[in-house]
């Protein structure tokens, strides 16, 4: 059988189990890691040594045929599982009738329908717009060059442990230097970082956390100077910081009083990952601009800014777009995932696996004191690991671990600005079982990594 044919086919009806019958990776993964290397940039790293043949429910099956535990969803991408049957289906049926004209060319319906659902889910019942773009890199731009077009001015504040993407203003945005800005400079003029609410280590409540990145916005960027702000209602890549209740509806009172947008980015936290639609509805605040992208479209590149009327037809027209924007297999694929969340009751899914997550890490956290936190809502749920005298974070020991559970065949990611966190976003297909036995592999993991 030549590599790339794959072993089994993707979706439901794979066996949903964890099986290794090589070691990890096994010897055709190894052969094309090998050609990984000798075609592919080096800037482009992997986390995980094997290479995909098919995945669904709650697995990843490699080439080898090594069947594992998928407790990251390609980054909190395949929300309502890999290959899912109405994704499947939609898109199957959009690539047989047309595959792109350029929705700046001549429009089609599938576009117009997303924007009107995510008009319809995004916080706040106001009259809203919707642009559609590829990435979350993308939506966060626009949302931007919106909020700079609407508000007439420049600055841009971005929050500490902030990731938003690796485009140049983006970057910019980010606050991570390692690995995504380290040499990449120069960056986008006019981008500001502000603190962010991090009750693990800070130990302020929402209201005085707020107060003091008030302060430090106003007394070192000027609100007059001041376009958007830009934040991670629960951070991502920085480690699935949530602040502390209060910190974001004081920021949005603030912007609101100084004519500042401000930018949800839930590029990650969105579409039904924390057991709402949204994250920001946790804290009842509405956002003046949300960007969707990654659970969207069910693994299809697809990404979206929503916000309120006045603030995106503030841009004029032909000022956003792009020629892949919105593109009728990535927008067949949004309504089936749409669709499937509510049909499959995702929204109750989510939390029912968060409370599974929750459950196991406390009784974890209980033993093991250099679990230092267990955070997050619904199905974005995260433990940060550190030195249990000092609290000082231990990137070896995330490290460690997810090679353990990697090894035993649990996918599991790593993040947070000290790469001490081991973060867990499960697809909402995962069975209980699957995901209790993946939770069994990674307790096991810390007991071996001392
Ligand atoms: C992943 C991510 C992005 C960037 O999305 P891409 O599709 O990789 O460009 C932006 N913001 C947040 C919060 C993310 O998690």
């Amino acid at each position: 059988m030549s590599l790339l044919t794959p072993a089994v086919t993707g979706g439901p009806a794979l066996a949903q189990e964890r099986r290794l019958v090589t070691e990890i990776p096994g010897p055709r993964s190894r052969e094309l890691a090998e050609r990984q290397r000798a075609a592919v940039a080096r800037g482009v790293s992997t986390t995980m040594p094997v290479f995909a043949a098919a995945a669904g429910g709650g697995v990843v099956v490699d080439v080898d045929g090594n069947s594992l535990i998928d407790l990251g969803s390609g980054i909190a991408v395949t929300t309502v599982g890999n290959s899912a049957p109405k994704v499947v289906e939609a898109v199957t049926a959009q690539v047989a009738s047309f595959t792109h004209t350029c929705f700046m060319i001549t429009p089609y319906e599938g576009y117009v329908a997303v924007a009107e659902r995510l008009n319809a889910l995004t916080p706040g019942d106001h009259e809203k717009r919707t642009a559609l773009f590829n990435s979350g890199a993308e939506a966060v731009e626009n949302a931007v060059k919106i909020a700079r077009a609407y508000t007439k001015k420049n600055a841009v504040v971005a929050f500490d442990h902030a990731y938003h993407g690796r485009t140049n203003l983006t970057m910019a945005l980010t606050a991570k230097n390692q690995p995504y800005k380290s040499g990449f400079g120069p960056f986008a003029p006019e981008v500001y970082r502000a603190p962010l609410s991090y009750p693990f280590r800070d130990g302020l409540s929402g209201a005085e956390a707020a107060k003091h990145t008030i302060s430090v916005i106003e007394k070192q960027v000027g609100a007059e100077n001041l376009a958007a702000l830009v934040i991670e209602p629960i951070q991502g890549e920085g480690g699935f910081i949530v602040p502390a209740e209060g910190f974001l509806p004081a920021l949005v009172e603030w912007a609101r009083a100084n004519n500042v947008v401000f930018i949800a980015d839930e590029v990650q936290s969105g579409i039904a990952r924390t057991g709402t639609w949204y994250a920001s509805e946790h804290e009842g605040i509405v956002p003046d601009l949300v960007t969707t992208a990654k659970g969207v479209a069910g693994g299809l590149p697809l990404s979206a800014v929503t916000g309120r009327a006045e603030i995106m037809d503030a841009a004029h027209a032909g000022g956003l777009g792009g020629t892949y924007g919105g593109n009728p297999l990535a927008t067949a694929a949004a309504l089936a995932t749409l669709e499937t969340i509510e049909s499959d009751g995702l929204l109750d899914r989510a939390r029912a696996v968060g409370e599974i997550l929750m459950t196991r890490l406390g009784a974890l956290q209980q033993g093991d004191p250099r679990v230092g936190d267990v955070r997050g809502r619904g199905a974005m749920v995260a433990v940060e690991l550190v030195d249990p005298a000092t609290k000082d974070p231990d990137a070896a020991l995330a490290k460690n671990v997810a090679a353990a559970a990697h090894a035993a065949g649990v996918i599991v990611l790593t993040c947070g600005t000290y790469g001490n966190v081991l973060r867990f976003l499960p697809p909402l297909s995962i069975s209980d079982e699957l995901l209790a036995e993946g939770l069994d592999v990674l307790v096991h993991a810390f007991e071996e990594t001392r």
